[in-house]
């Protein structure tokens, strides 16, 4: 703490943010609002709190940007990259060479994975990992004769990336409208997002309907062309939205029917975010394939990968080489750190936590949060939750889209110690997992409090 104080007091917040300005292009960011505003300039954090160079403190309902499962200050994450740097700090698993620490988080993941899984391909994010699902499933169907198979479908308002594959994945119009996207043989269908497509059928119902989206796609492009179909099993970036009960059983039905691989992306829900290990486990799915990142080493050093199936690796195994990698696959610090933290979750009994506790603590203080006149539906998943603001509660009216009342809303909690994200204007939240229930009621008091605030503010504005 001494030492991250000192180094942020070296210079002062303007100095900061004009040298932020000068050279640092920020990701999905407006440079020109950035540089009038300047960033917020973040210097250190601790459990579930996060300091910034004014010295506020800020409660980040965010986990970083949904990664830092197991809280900020996890000395045992610090010792063991310590560790693995003095002893090795890089080697690479190209060319018939492989490492300790490598090798021990593949056999983990193995463990704490479905029981489908037994291997693992190592990538340094999610955007790698699901470039490299692109990859391996179309190299999959040829291996097995069948390369006219290299359709993917994905949803819209899905996120899987910012790389090419990823991107064009991703069902983000913004993203399609930059650099040329998608990519060829990917075509998407609509999300199932009751409030946006299902109001007037009840939600079991529409998660059926939304799943038949997926049955009508693959007959309209042909079964024999489609190779597989990728989801995250709660729509994270697209704003937290939760699908009916009924939908993941029924794309899975689909999915077996036509012989298509089911690829789960858990970069988000992976490692106990859902209240089980993996997203697929609540949502009732056997993926084929499974996309991690973010958790696995709870955002302390960049890591992800993709978790292969005997299905396909059998068939990867039988076929030559695999002509893909990239050179910090299975990077030994980044694995040495991706083990302590699975040791730590599972020491921690996280995912029970998570399940047993302080899920459904959650779920019933934002009961309260639910009946402000603000907001139309509150949604939640264990530990990731959306609030969605109306300008009608009874009707279920939402606010002019110019009006940016999100942006409003997350004006008010970042003024406020409080990080909550805007998709729109659906506030969203995913906390670290080892949150009190004390820490659960802070959050929910400070959500309140901004809502007041901004309800105040929208009637000043004669806006409600
Ligand atoms: N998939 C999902 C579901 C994600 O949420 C993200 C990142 N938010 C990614 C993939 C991409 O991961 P990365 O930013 O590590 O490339």
């Amino acid at each position: 703490a001494a030492y991250a104080a000192s180094r942020a007091q070296s210079r002062s917040t303007r100095q900061w943010q004009q040298a932020d300005s000068a050279h640092f292009l920020h990701p999905f960011t407006d440079h020109a609002a950035l540089a009038r505003k300047g960033a917020r300039i973040i210097t250190r954090a601790e459990g579930i709190y996060l300091w910034d160079s004014e010295g506020h403190k800020i409660l980040d309902a965010m986990s970083g940007l949904w990664c830092v499962n197991t809280g900020y200050g996890q000395q045992g994450l610090v010792d063991a990259a310590t560790r693995q740097m003095q002893e090795l700090p890089f080697y690479n698993a190209f060319f018939q060479t492989s490492t300790p620490p490598a090798i021990e988080l593949a056999e983990l993941l193995a463990e704490v994975t479905p029981p489908q899984f037994d291997k693992v391909f190592f990538t340094c994010s999610g955007s790698e990992g699901n470039d490299t699902v692109v990859r391996m499933v179309r190299h999959y169907w040829a291996s097995l004769g069948q390369p006219q198979r290299r359709i993917l479908i994905s949803r819209h308002n899905g996120y899987h990336g910012s790389t090419m594959a990823g991107a064009s994945l991703g069902g983000m119009s913004g993203m399609h409208a930059q650099g040329g996207l998608p990519i060829p043989d990917i075509h998407h269908i609509q999300q199932p997002h009751w409030f946006e497509h299902g109001q007037g059928q009840s939600r079991e119902d529409f998660g059926l309907t939304a799943a038949h989206w997926l049955e009508d796609k693959i007959l309209e492009l042909g079964p024999e062309r489609v190779a597989a179909f990728i989801g995250e099993p709660v729509q994270g970036a697209g704003g937290v939205i939760v699908p009916p009960s009924t939908y993941w059983p029924e794309i899975q039905r689909i999915c077996d029917k036509y012989g298509i691989l089911l690829v789960s992306d858990e970069v988000i829900c992976g490692f106990g975010r859902t209240g089980q290990w993996f997203g697929c486990e609540t949502m009732g799915t056997r993926p084929d394939l499974m996309t991690f990142a973010k958790g696995v080493t709870s955002g302390y050093v960049p890591l992800g990968g993709v978790m292969v199936s005997q299905r396909v690796s059998d068939v990867l195994a039988s076929h030559g080489e695999f002509n893909h990698g990239f050179t910090y696959s299975g990077h030994p610090v980044a694995c040495a750190v991706a083990t302590a933290n699975i040791r730590l979750i599972q020491q921690m009994n996280l995912v029970a936590h998570v399940r047993q506790n302080i899920g459904p603590y959650l779920a019933q203080r934002l009961q309260d949060v639910a009946a402000h006149p603000l907001v139309g539906e509150v949604q939640s998943c264990a530990m990731m939750a959306a609030v969605q603001l109306v300008q009608d509660k009874a009707k279920l009216q939402c606010f002019k889209p110019e009006l940016e009342v999100g942006m409003l809303c997350r004006a008010h909690c970042f003024g406020n110690g409080l990080i909550m994200r805007a998709v729109g204007d659906r506030m969203i939240i995913a906390p670290p997992l080892v949150m009190s229930r004390a820490q659960v009621d802070e959050m929910v008091n400070l959500i309140l409090h901004c809502l007041d605030l901004s309800l105040q503010e929208l009637q000043q504005k004669g806006w409600v």
